[in-house]
């Protein structure tokens, strides 16, 4: 399970409404106790997928007719993660998830989202339109490596 904020959903609704129709990106920083993660800051990460990884992660039957791009991948580079991951530890906490857009599709894990998912992490979704956030799921992969869903729990901070 995940706890996160209304504020944190708010961010990361945002984000993906302003990048669209490329796919947003970013991670989630928090703690891990006996299983249930807390989310405490969403870090918003530039989606530097480039054509040249297409050579790498090549198309899936997910994928429909459209070409390979930021419309339907994503990819947060190596050293964004290696230096919020310092940044987190310094202050005690871990990176516990990714999240990113779907731009006019469902919020449910590519192929290619599973190809490139870690473990531990929980990956939110977050299915975007134009004008219109759609839907938000979270997914966490199992040990045969397949995504299932996790139970998300929102709360209310008074600040
Ligand atoms: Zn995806």
């Amino acid at each position: 399970m995940i706890v996160i904020t209304l504020d944190h959903l708010n961010q990361i609704h945002k984000h993906a409404l302003k990048i669209y129709p490329e796919e947003c990106c970013g991670l989630l920083l928090g703690t891990i106790k006996d299983k249930q993660k807390t989310l405490i800051e969403v870090f918003p990460a530039e989606n530097s997928w480039t054509p040249e990884e297409n050579e790498l992660f090549p198309k899936t039957t997910h994928d429909t007719q459209k070409i390979l791009s930021k419309q339907n991948r994503f990819s947060i580079a190596p050293e964004v993660v290696f230096n919020v991951q310092k940044e987190a530890r310094s202050r005690q906490l871990q990176i516990i998830g990714v999240y990113h857009s779907h731009p006019d599709y469902i919020a449910v894990p590519s192929e290619f989202d599973r190809a490139i998912a870690w473990a531990e992490y929980s990956y939110i979704i977050v299915s975007v339109t134009s004008n219109n956030v759609i839907d938000l799921k979270t997914w966490q992969l199992d040990n045969t490596k397949n995504f299932r869903p996790e139970a998300l729990q929102i709360i209310k901070v008074n600040s």
